[in-house]
């Protein structure tokens, strides 16, 4: 019989890394980096999907690449919230000393809901079904970052 040794430090690990959203975010973001907001439509059933797919949610149809994209506007419904102690845009910052809130927000003219922070508002203020719109980071590059948050109406 073997004797195993283990090893262990305590500390953190960075892992820097890099994916690609596929296709049809690819096109969401470039949206966002002119500050615009992109969805794609069912051919078959007409639900209009922002973050955009390739497959209809509902009906399952195969939403082609090249067709069906819908300029969006920057307005939307809260669908829900939560409250949060953790910053949702960097996973290496713990505990934050103001709770986020994070919202599912349903863009006008889509049928699916975008997740982002709720911002200038408090807790008790919020109510589901109030109108918001999208704040803009003064400087957008295409990236989730180019949205700040949402803000009421
Ligand atoms: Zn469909």
């Amino acid at each position: 019989m073997t004797e195993k040794v283990i090893v262990s430090n305590k500390g953190l690990v960075r892992a820097d890394f890099n994916f690609w959203v596929g296709k049809y975010m690819d096109k969401f973001y470039d949206g966002l980096e002119q500050k615009k907001i992109v969805g794609n439509k069912c051919s078959k059933c007409g639900d209009v999907f922002c973050p955009p797919r390739s497959v209809c949610g509902k009906c399952n149809e195969n939403l082609p690449l090249d067709q069906n994209w819908v300029d969006l506007p920057e307005s939307g419904t809260l669908q829900n919230y939560t409250i949060t102690p953790y910053k949702v845009t960097d996973r290496r910052t713990r505990k934050v000393k103001d709770p986020q809130l994070i919202a599912m927000v349903q863009i006008d003219g889509s049928n699916t809901a975008i997740v982002n922070r709720l911002l200038n508002i408090t807790p008790d203020e919020i109510k589901i079904g109030m109108k918001v719109k999208v704040d803009w980071s003064e400087k957008t590059t295409g990236a989730p970052s180019d949205i700040n948050g949402f803000v009421k109406v």
